[in-house]
């Protein structure tokens, strides 16, 4: 299917259906009068998670006010692989970054969790879904990576059912020099469903190896001989599960 390209993409909390009329929020108001400075008459794309993709008019736009008229549907809803993201929290910045390009990459629940090395207390959820969002506008995804709430690695291992994979991003394995993700991943049936586990910048206790050494269904990965920063090692390990049992299209 041919991609149209849009000037804009936004995602509004609004139900999306031929011949709505939609008002941006402030901020997107902003970027498409100042930033982008798109004029009545210009076209932009729309979603909202569960609709689908749209094509909107701009009927309207000032500095204050702007509405948008949606046309015509686009792409129909889609969902991304079923794979979550459970990590170890870590500071700010850096924090944003593993919630946007987890969305890239296409993770569909986002899931900070507390284990016992982390030093991060206190994660700010409308803050990684304000970055989920924003991955999402521009990487042309249709649905919106889910943030559940910060919560101690016991009660996320619990939430998660045994038919989901468990991939254990394990650095003592880095240093060994075995399971390298993509090997292990391909020796192994594609899952239905997936989670990716990243350790603190402290790595797991011995208490967590022995729960996570026990656990059925559970994959011990290497990301390689380097000991990575736990963004690094989230988005590195994203990409190899995506590239071996991902939506990616075949390389044939
Ligand atoms: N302080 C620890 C490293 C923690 S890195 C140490 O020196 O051993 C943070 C997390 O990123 C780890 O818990 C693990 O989940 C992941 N990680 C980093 N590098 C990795 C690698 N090469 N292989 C597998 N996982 C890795």
């Amino acid at each position: 299917m041919t991609r149209i390209a849009f000037k804009a993409r936004l995602y509004v909390p609004d139900n999306l259906a031929m011949g709505m009329s939609i008002i941006p929020n402030r901020n997107q108001q902003h970027y498409l009068a100042s930033v982008m400075r798109l004029v009545t008459g210009d076209i932009v794309a729309l979603f909202n998670g569960v609709d689908g993709e749209w094509r909107a008019a701009i009927q309207s736009i000032g500095r204050r006010s702007c509405s948008l008229d949606v046309i015509a549907q686009t792409r129909p809803q889609q969902a991304s692989p079923d794979l979550w993201l459970l990590f170890a929290p870590v500071k700010k910045a850096r924090l944003d970054f593993i919630a946007q390009k987890a969305s890239e990459m296409g993770a569909s629940v986002i899931w900070p969790t507390r284990t016992d090395f982390c030093q991060v207390t206190r994660v700010n959820d409308d803050r990684l879904t304000a970055n989920a969002i924003e991955a999402a506008e521009q990487t042309e995804r249709l649905d919106i990576a889910e943030i559940r709430d910060f919560a101690p690695l016991n009660d996320v291992l619990a939430a998660v059912p045994e038919d989901r994979l468990l991939v254990w991003c394990d650095e003592a394995s880095a240093t060994r020099g075995d399971r390298n993700a993509v090997s292990v991943f391909a020796a192994h049936p594609k899952p239905e469903s997936a989670a990716i586990l990243i350790g603190p910048e402290g790595g797991f206790s011995e208490n967590e190896r022995r729960i996570l050494d026990r656990r059925e269904n559970c994959l011990k990965v290497s990301l390689g001989p380097r000991i990575l920063r736990a963004d690094t090692a989230a988005i590195a390990a994203l990409t190899c599960f995506q590239s071996v049992y991902g939506d990616w299209p075949d390389i044939t």
